[in-house]
């Protein structure tokens, strides 16, 4: 028994023994691990058994880390050297609308300063009500400009990642001011060509009195591009205006019912009967719709579009003016059974003197400018323009007015 006692004493002896070595080279694996993770290098430690793979599994790691490191900073340099480049400023905001970085352009622009103005919010140093209504509002598909100083400034506004923002601002002063030039000179000159027009149609009259057969053919020829070219100078001067005069007032309250009323009465007794002219608004009038904005210049663009269906639709053609409401959207639009348009034209049809058949055009009294100024009117009241057509059968111009904005 003495003897089985001591025999189970020593090997418990040597198991502790055993283990407590064990347990020490571990502690000193994991020491010189330590050791290596404070600085990792190729020259792993001479290590066995299970360590050995632990640190072959690290050094892996490591070099993996390394590599996308390196490709992170790359990208990075590439970034700041491309935005330090760019000729617009751009600024970086995160979600709090604080400035995170910007380029030398904005720090230009706006008199930024890295030390003191990292961290602060934009809103703070550009201090405009209409700058941090659009940042408030959060809708950045259209860009904003703002009269900055001296300088006429768009912004753009893209947000990415978590809830950050960039911001990219161009001065667009210079470009504006060729811009008002341009418009006024197409102002200044239809109201220069309106005096000696209205002279030269005096005249033609006093000779129209006179016309004997051989005359009377060409005078009249005469007298009638003179009306044309009143109603060029009158579409050119209107577009000018659109273009030029200040926002519309959005307080202003349009009954659909009553101005839809309105120019389906003007085109029936333009039309004379030739076409069945129908009037499709029960839907705008159990909503008692309303649109936000100007009575004229919305009976302009809807006009515009029926005496473009009447004008387009052979005689007995069928054309519908209509509008319809959804929870998001206000409609008015013309239907017809007319030419309809071949579709690659539809996306250049609201340009200036674009024609997709200028004879045709021409022929029916047509300046080439109606689509345009529907198009200025509908931008100016926060409206787009949708065409669908097919050559032959007929056309849909709709007009849709988006109810956030009508509620304003
Ligand atoms: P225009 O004074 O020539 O009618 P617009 O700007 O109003 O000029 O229209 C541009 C062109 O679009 C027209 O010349 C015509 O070819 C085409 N267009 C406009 N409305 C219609 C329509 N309802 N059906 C067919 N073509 C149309």
């Amino acid at each position: 028994m003495l003897v089985l006692g001591a025999l189970n004493n020593s090997i418990l002896l040597f198991l502790f023994i055993g283990l407590l070595l064990y347990v020490l080279w571990n502690l000193y694996n994991l020491n010189q691990l330590s050791n290596w993770l404070a600085k990792p290098s190729k020259h792993t430690p001479e290590v066995i058994g299970i360590w050995d793979e632990v640190y072959y599994q690290l050094y892996q790691l490591y070099q993996r880390q390394r590599k996308s490191r390196r490709k992170l900073t790359s990208i990075l340099n590439k970034f700041q050297k491309s935005t330090q480049a760019l000729p617009y400023a751009t600024i970086i905001l995160n979600a709090l609308n604080e400035i995170e970085w910007f380029n030398p352009a904005a720090s230009q622009m706006f008199n930024l300063h890295s030390k003191i103005d990292i961290g602060q919010r934009i809103d703070n140093l550009i201090r405009q009500p209409k700058f941090s209504r659009y940042l408030l509002k959060k809708d950045f598909s259209k860009p904003l400009k703002l009269l900055i100083g001296q300088k006429k400034v768009i912004f753009n506004i893209t947000p990415y990642g978590s809830g950050q923002f960039l911001i990219s601002a161009r001065d667009i002063t210079s470009l504006s001011q060729l811009d008002d030039m341009r418009r006024d000179f197409i102002s200044n000159a239809s109201h220069e060509l309106r005096t000696p027009l209205t002279v030269m149609s005096g005249y033609i009259e006093i000779l129209q009195h006179t016309a004997d057969e051989k005359t009377e053919m060409p005078l009249d020829k005469i007298q009638q591009q003179i009306v044309r070219m009143n109603k060029i100078i009158t579409e050119l001067i209107e577009l000018a205006r659109l273009e030029s005069s200040a926002a519309i007032d959005h307080t202003m309250k349009v009954d659909v019912k009553e101005i839809l009323n309105d120019v389906y009465n003007e085109a029936l007794s333009l039309d004379n009967g030739k076409h069945h002219i129908e009037l499709v608004i029960d839907a705008c009038e159990k909503q008692s719709s309303k649109l936000h904005g100007s009575y004229e210049e919305l009976r302009m663009a809807f006009s515009n579009l029926l005496t473009n269906a009447i004008r387009y639709t052979p005689e007995n053609g069928n054309i519908k003016l209509f509008c319809t409401v959804n929870e998001s959207t206000i409609s008015v639009g013309v239907e017809d059974s007319g030419l309809g348009i071949n579709y690659e034209h539809i996306p250049r049809l609201t340009e200036r003197f674009y024609r997709v058949d200028e004879g045709r055009s021409r022929e029916q009294g047509g300046t080439g400018l109606g689509l345009a100024i529907v198009k200025h009117v509908l931008d100016r009241h926060n409206a787009s323009l949708a065409i669908q057509s097919e050559t032959g059968k007929g056309s849909t111009f709709r007009c849709d007015f988006p109810v956030s904005h009508q509620k304003q």
